[in-house]
């Protein structure tokens, strides 16, 4: 019987390939540009780092993980997000001893038991930056700078950034108790998880997906209007920054993250190109994530971006998607001679770094054509006893069908002058 791959899980094949190769190297290419390094992390975390560095009152926690007893017995889980194994690094690694901030990216799967749908994975990938020691709102400008820059450059176009305030341990509180007694009255008419929010998470509420609750809390009372003085002053500052930077914005004060160590912002990039999950990117500032997972008090801020969803939405935009790794040369051939003349070709053109193939199966002269067609290669040549006494070859051109003679020794240049 066959084995099909997990329920929630998507093979990417050579044919695709390249476009993941694509948006990789250019999310590597803008880290670099905007000083962040990166950090790669393990598959699998002791399940206690996402407990504290997510949240037991989250969705992923509570919910989401796949958590195991590896043959140790130690409670193992398969990382749902990147931000808390990077936090656990930067700790690791007393990297916060150094000089700061510290500014780090991944490009990670990351693991989810949810229900599958469009844009929606068991097994997903994601591209992060973190900005661990700052407290300015100019790291949480940079942050979000780099996402709309490389959204731009990903050729995305009608994404809205919102953003918003999320208070902190000071003027949270005040507003918590406001909402809650705004809730109060029609806690009953609450879906089953809002109840359960009611005491632990209740800003939750506000984001909840049922259009009931959404009904509910339509006039609820707003963190935005709750600020205490530092945090207001953050948040203008924060719109100075993007002002300044030339990026678009609309404040959301539906925006919540209503966990403890998620502190002042808070921004997502959404879109309705791609249905129901049009969050690509979501972010903000957590100044207490990196004490709650065991390390010193300090400030950070960061972002993940869902690279499925990426390229979901550049199909949708028709955006350039980098360049399919098709053979650039076939080299066909005929008879023993002939083929051994090929596979010396073949590798010359390789070693001088152009994508060559022959055929390894024993094809005859149509066969090998028909293989060059099916890889799409772009141009063939087709080696007989007369290309090897006079070193005259014939290049066709395989979609045009034009061919024209190119002595042996000027295929390369040939080649690589189209
Ligand atoms: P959502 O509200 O869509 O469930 P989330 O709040 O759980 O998103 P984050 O934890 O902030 O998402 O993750 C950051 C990004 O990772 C999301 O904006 C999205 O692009 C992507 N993402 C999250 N969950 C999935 C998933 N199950 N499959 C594919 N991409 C995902
Ligand atoms: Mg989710």
């Amino acid at each position: 019987m066959a084995i099909n791959a997990p329920k929630g899980t998507k093979d990417v094949m050579p044919k695709d390939a390249y476009k993941w190769h694509y948006i990789e190297s250019e999310w590597r290419k803008i880290c670099a540009e905007y000083g962040f390094g990166e950090v790669r992390t393990p598959v699998f975390e002791a399940t206690e780092l996402f407990n504290r560095g997510v949240g037991e009152t989250t969705d992923i926690v509570q919910k989401e993980m796949y958590t195991f007893k590896d043959l140790g017995g130690r409670s193992i889980t398969l990382k749902p997000e990147g931000t808390s194994p990077a936090v656990r690094a930067f700790i690791d690694s007393k990297q916060f001893a150094e000089i700061q901030p510290t500014k780090v990216y991944y490009d990670t799967g990351c693991y989810r038991y949810e229900k599958p749908q469009e844009g929606r994975l068991r097994e997903f990938h994601q591209f992060g930056i973190e900005n661990f020691g700052a407290s300015n709102m100019l790291a949480d400008a940079e942050i979000i700078d780099l996402g709309a820059e490389f959204l731009r450059r990903m050729g995305i176009t009608d994404i809205e950034l919102h953003i918003n305030s999320v208070g902190c341990r000071k003027c949270r509180p005040l507003y918590r108790k406001a909402l809650q007694d705004f809730l109060r009255p029609k806690y009953d008419c609450l879906c089953d998880t809002c109840k359960s929010r009611f005491t632990t998470n209740p800003m939750r509420i506000l984001d909840c997906k049922s259009q009931e609750d959404q009904d509910l809390v339509k006039d609820a009372p707003l963190m935005i209007d709750y600020l205490c003085d530092e945090c207001r002053t953050a948040f203008e500052a924060l719109q100075k920054h993007l002002d300044a930077l030339g990026i678009d914005y609309i404040v959301d004060p539906r925006i919540v993250r209503g966990l403890d160590y998620y502190t002042k912002t808070a921004f997502e990039f959404v879109t309705t190109k791609i249905g129901a999950q049009g969050t690509v990117c979501g972010g903000g500032r957590y100044d207490h994530l990196i004490e709650e997972v065991g390390g010193p008090d300090m400030p950070g801020v960061g972002f993940g971006l869902g690279k499925e969803r990426l390229l979901l939405l550049m199909d949708k935009c028709g955006s350039f998607m980098g360049t399919k790794e098709n053979p650039q040369v076939f080299v066909a051939f005929v008879g023993d001679a002939a083929q051994e003349y090929a596979l010396a070709l073949t590798k010359e053109l390789r070693t001088a770094g152009v994508r060559a193939e022959m055929d390894t199966q024993g094809r005859k002269l149509k066969g090998q054509l028909k293989l060059a067609n099916s890889l799409d290669a772009v141009y063939s040549v087709v080696i007989g006893d007369d290309e090897i006494a006079n070193g005259e070859l014939t290049v066709r051109n395989m979609a045009e069908s034009t061919q024209e003679k190119v002595q042996r020794g000027s295929l390369i240049e040939y080649i690589r002058s189209k």
